[in-house]
């Protein structure tokens, strides 16, 4: 078979905020990144991700996450914007069902396509060598959208793919947010249980990230079958909960699972959150995360999850990163022979055994 050339590999970023940063945020991801800072004039946290950034990097395949906004205990009451906060599972639900449609409504406007099966995943990427387009699998990120646990088919159906329990805390187990040095302790609810063994049936992928390390534990003892981390790094090189123990990298490696490490400066340096005038690089720091993570479970099992939309920009991210269009330059941290497998091929692979033949 012929080796497709280097600009022509489907790169995946395994998880971007893409429509929070809209819905609840107000950006015009029609726009180029350059065009957002103009408009914006922020100083921190400039933009990096647009759909415009995600064609010119090469980006055929995005975990796009749904997300239930804020949850008033964890941001406070003053979060700004105010419309962004959630109290109930029903606000959540509102939230997260207006992100889907904004997909909905790009894929009608021609500028992604929701991948909901390895068919769409197949014929997706044959568009893709000619147009460009970003595909797009939905991935919501903490679970208090899902009212019940019965509406669960209700959510497949709407072309939702992956789930992941918690950000913080949810009816659904501990979440760890951002992160903590203290390691939170909790894990799954009764009402996690049954949206894990739910979700099993369904056929939804169960996205790790987040959750606190019993949850972690509490589900795999039950076997799910299709794991991943979309988005954490090794909690060896950053020691907090927020990120993966090498017991449990192993462990998603043995499942086929796929990790997709962060490209956020505190994740891959943590004294970064305390002296930002550390230089943070990706030949420096993503090389050692990616190496780390590969001694332990092996190349095939190493993805990007940049995340580079999720509450921080420009000034938060690696030296090498303007936009996410740079994200191939990870290609060059990691070892020729492994490339294509990093940045495109493991988690094609992973989609290809965990999404479902057709829709
Ligand atoms: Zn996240």
């Amino acid at each position: 078979m012929k080796q497709p050339s280097w600009n022509n590999l489907p790169l995946v970023d395994s998880h971007l905020d893409l429509a929070e940063n809209v819905t609840l945020f107000g950006r015009d991801l029609t726009l180029s990144a350059a065009e957002i800072r103009t408009i914006e004039k922020r100083a921190t946290r400039q933009a990096t991700v647009s759909l415009p950034e995600l064609e010119r990097g090469g980006i055929a395949v995005v975990f796009a996450t749904v997300t239930a906004g804020f949850l008033a205990a964890d941001v406070g009451e003053n979060f700004e914007p105010r419309s962004a906060i959630y109290h109930t599972p029903e606000e959540a639900e509102t939230q997260a069902l207006t992100q889907i449609a904004l997909y909905e409504a790009w894929e009608k406007q021609g500028r992604v396509r929701l991948l909901k099966s390895v068919n769409d995943l197949n014929h997706h990427l044959q568009l893709w060598q000619n147009d460009r387009k970003p595909g797009l699998v939905m991935l919501m990120e903490g679970a208090d959208p899902i009212v019940r646990v019965r509406d669960l088919s209700q959510w497949w159906q709407r072309g939702l793919r992956m789930i992941g329990l918690s950000f913080g805390d949810t009816k659904y187990g501990t979440g760890v947010c951002g992160g903590n040095s203290t390691f939170k302790q909790g894990g799954l609810t009764a009402e996690g249980f049954a949206l894990l063994e739910q979700m099993a049936e369904l056929g939804f992928v169960w996205d790790i990230s987040h959750l606190a390390e019993e949850g972690i534990w509490q589900g795999l003892d039950r076997k799910f079958p299709r794991v991943c981390a979309s988005h954490a790094n090794a909690q060896a090189l950053t020691p907090t909960d927020r990120h993966l123990s090498d017991d449990v990298i192993r462990a998603i490696a043995e499942r086929n699972g796929v990790m997709g490490l962060v490209l956020y400066n505190g994740f891959l340096e943590p004294r970064w959150k305390q002296d930002t005038s550390i230089a943070v690089t990706l030949d420096d720091h993503l090389r050692r995360q990616a190496n780390y993570v590969a001694n332990l479970a092996g190349w095939e099992h190493v993805g990007i999850g940049s995340d580079l939309d999720g509450g921080f920009g420009l000034e938060e991210s690696p030296a090498e990163i303007d936009t996410v269009a740079d994200l191939r330059k990870v290609g060059s941290v990691v070892p020729a022979e492994v490339r294509e497998q990093v940045l495109s091929a493991n988690w094609l692979n992973f989609l290809r055994s965990a999404l479902p033949q057709t829709a």
